[in-house]
């Protein structure tokens, strides 16, 4: 059989490039190993423009923001299913100077668009809002698993759900011979496996663990609540709770002290009593050293890629810079330089 691309993992990357590769008229099979340990089955699938510790814009938010809805909606409709749900955040005031500094942000314009609305007085008794709080717009979550069902099921047969080997991989005048399947191109789509990878151990990824609870609560908004931990309704009751952040003890399942903590910071925002924690998951994200993706080509190795390194945002990235990878592996257009792979080649 032969094929334009051969992409090795269908996670939200290998999934969101091969559709457009797919679309680009191009051939393409993907091979997806069912038990590793994939960052986008485990994830909460938020999109948040104003993040961090500071509440600043996300980088290139301007940018990446306006094709989220566009891109997913296509595979909404493509798929006839639905997986994107629009959500307004609530983030509760904690100061009075917190308050006062939204309120500056308010007039800011990269944050201004943002902002729905904010408020100075608390608006829900079951909340610890004392100050108010900041509702945020352009936000919301992405149902990823259904995605990645529903996107498996289009690819059909260019699915192959089993492990990928590279051993059994052999260079050939057309590109890449893999147990018969001659491919031109490779890409590596595989989340934090490319760590292992004979062509990419080179790049700094820095890991980084996540542990997920699922809780039933009897405080329903519409809204998702984000103060120290994020709180996804996903209807009937119950709410994704997450996440926490370690970068050591990567082999270890979930942990009682990742549920403690996700609790804790639970109850320090709503006051509502967790009735059940009916999910507990831990994932790992394919996080780099300077927080930006890993795309581009091998720097000696004929037509062998990476589409990788979304870390913790991959819901918000992996649209525009899907869109991106198909410029520069189509039309030779050139990445942006913050993600490009080139900027680790003098390591090598
Ligand atoms: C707890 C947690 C919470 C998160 N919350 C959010 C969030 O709210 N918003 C957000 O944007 N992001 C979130 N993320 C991050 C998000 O999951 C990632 O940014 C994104 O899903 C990465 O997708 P990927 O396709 O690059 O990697 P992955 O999802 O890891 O996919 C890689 C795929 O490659 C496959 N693979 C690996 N090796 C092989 C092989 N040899 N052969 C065949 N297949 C192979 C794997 O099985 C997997 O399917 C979270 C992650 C975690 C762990």
């Amino acid at each position: 059989m032969e094929i334009d691309f051969l992409i090795i993992g269908q996670g939200l990357a290998g999934t969101a490039l091969g559709y457009r590769l797919i679309k680009e008229g191009k051939s393409v099979m993907l091979f997806d190993q069912p038990d590793q340990n994939k960052s986008s089955r485990i994830a909460a699938g938020l999109y948040n423009p104003v993040t961090g510790r500071k509440m600043v814009k996300t980088w290139m938010g301007e940018i990446l923001f306006p094709e989220i809805q566009p891109f997913y909606r296509e595979l909404e409709e493509l798929t006839g299913s639905s997986f994107l749900n629009s959500r307004k955040i609530y983030r509760p005031f904690l100061s009075i100077e917190e308050q006062n500094e939204w309120m500056g942000h308010s007039s800011d314009p990269d944050i201004q668009q943002f902002i729905e609305k904010i408020y100075t007085e608390s608006q829900y008794p079951e909340l610890k809002d004392p100050f108010g709080g900041v509702l945020l717009k352009m936000s919301g979550w992405l149902d990823i698993n259904q995605l990645l069902d529903k996107m498996a099921e289009f690819f059909q047969d260019r699915l192959v759900k089993e492990e990928f080997e590279e051993e059994a991989l052999n260079q050939e005048s057309f590109g890449w011979n893999y147990r018969g399947v001659q491919a031109k191109k490779l890409i590596y789509c595989n989340g934090v496996a490319a760590q292992n990878s004979r062509f990419f151990s080179f790049l700094p990824f820095a890991p980084v663990k996540g542990e997920i609870l699922e809780v039933v609560q009897s405080f329903n908004p519409e809204f998702i609540v984000n103060r120290g931990v994020f709180r996804v309704p996903l209807g009937n009751g119950t709410f994704r709770v997450g996440s926490t952040y370690t970068w050591h003890d990567l082999d270890q399942g979930p942990t009682e002290t990742a549920r403690k903590e996700l609790l804790e910071k639970l109850t320090e925002v709503v006051k509502v009593e967790v009735n059940e924690v009916t999910s507990h998951k831990f994932g790992i994200r394919p996080a780099t050293k300077d927080r930006k993706p890993f795309l581009g080509k091998h720097p000696t190795e004929e037509s062998v890629y990476i589409f990788n390194g979304f870390g913790a945002k991959g819901v918000s990235l992996i649209p525009y810079f899907s869109q991106q990878m198909v410029e520069y592996l189509l039309d030779s257009k050139p990445l942006v330089k913050e993600v490009d792979i080139k900027r680790y080649f003098k390591y090598i």
